[in-house]
């Protein structure tokens, strides 16, 4: 019997990670976080919005993960839906364990201490939905690494490293943040660099070209800079992890490919009506639901309209608002 390789609910999916389904906005199934254990350490990739931040606490307290374990909160880039409460979670956390730290890059420090623009652009696109807060923290509560180096984490297995693998594209701080073993990843949090799942039983995407800082050509660069890792399981921003090193193949093939159909597509659409809400039309009609079995409705279209404005910005057929 064929099992499926999507992973939707929380609970632990390998021997040293866990999904948590954050239901950011109150719904399920839209927003994943994940959490790497090691005996010696934990370390929790990403975290929703400050709203979320009270579903993953929950998520801990019932698989018995003492706060005090936690050594790192990791972002994977710094968007508002993804560690919008890491400022929040990060003064919870120091209460148990004085010590912990946000580790992440340069880039991504520099904006989470700088969000009102972000957080403007946010309010105005999913602000009925509810974006949560971001503020800055104090410079101690980070510690700043170089991308694509090799980060101490003790208690990891033989063979095994961790990095936060550089992938921009879908913005220019993008990382994801992956179990490496004799070179290989073990499980790559691809966060947004390998696009987003929204189907429960296929191994069939869609794109994070968010406005303003999509840039198709990185965005490919990064996916083949996953690709090559050839990972035995992978983790989305939206939603849910795929199992199997042929699985992940797959899916990351076919967001490759959908990449470039998605960019065609909306130029095609644009062109021929000079109007945003005609390509989101189109596409609902004609794409969007052999691509999702579950994200209807409003949510979709607010999504849509934003994927369909970034990559206009990227294709310098609109200008960033
Ligand atoms: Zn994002």
């Amino acid at each position: 019997m064929e099992t499926n390789p999507i992973i939707v609910a929380s609970g632990k999916i390998t021997d040293q990670i866990y999904h948590i389904d954050v239901q950011a906005y109150a719904v399920k199934h839209v927003v994943s976080t994940f959490v790497l254990e090691t005996p010696e350490a934990i370390l929790l990739l990403d975290t929703g919005t400050s709203d979320d931040v009270k579903n993953i606490l929950r998520f801990l307290k019932k698989q018995g993960i003492p706060l005090q374990r936690i050594k790192y909160i990791v972002p994977s880039h710094y968007h508002f839906d993804h560690f919008g409460g890491g400022w929040k979670l990060w003064n919870i956390l120091k209460e148990s364990n004085p010590s912990v730290k946000v580790i992440t890059t340069q880039k991504t420090h520099d904006q989470l201490q700088d969000t009102a623009l972000h957080m403007q652009r946010a309010a105005r696109t999913f602000g009925e939905l509810g974006v949560g807060e971001m503020h800055p923290l104090p410079e101690e509560a980070y510690e700043i690494i170089d991308p694509d180096t090799i980060l101490p984490i003790p208690g990891l297995k033989p063979g095994q490293e961790f990095k936060l693998i550089y992938t921009p594209g879908h913005t220019g701080d993008h990382c994801s943040p992956t179990l490496l073993e004799n070179g290989y990843a073990k499980f790559m949090f691809a966060a947004e660099a390998a696009g987003t799942l929204f189907h429960s039983t296929r191994l069939i995407t869609f794109g994070t070209s968010m406005p303003p800082e999509y840039n198709t050509e990185t965005y490919i660069k990064s996916l083949r800079k996953l690709i090559d890792l050839e990972p035995e399981a992978i983790g989305y921003c939206h939603f849910g992890a795929v199992m199997g090193k042929e699985n992940v193949k797959t899916v990351l093939q076919e967001n490759l490919e959908y990449t470039t159909f998605f960019r065609d597509f909306v130029k095609k659409h644009y062109e021929e009506s000079g109007s945003v809400r005609h390509v989101v039309e189109v596409y609902l009609k004609e794409e969007a639901a052999k691509r999702s079995d579950r994200l209807i409705g409003d949510l979709l279209s607010k999504i849509l309209v934003a994927l369909v404005y970034g990559q206009l910005i990227d294709l310098g057929l609109k200008e960033p608002k």
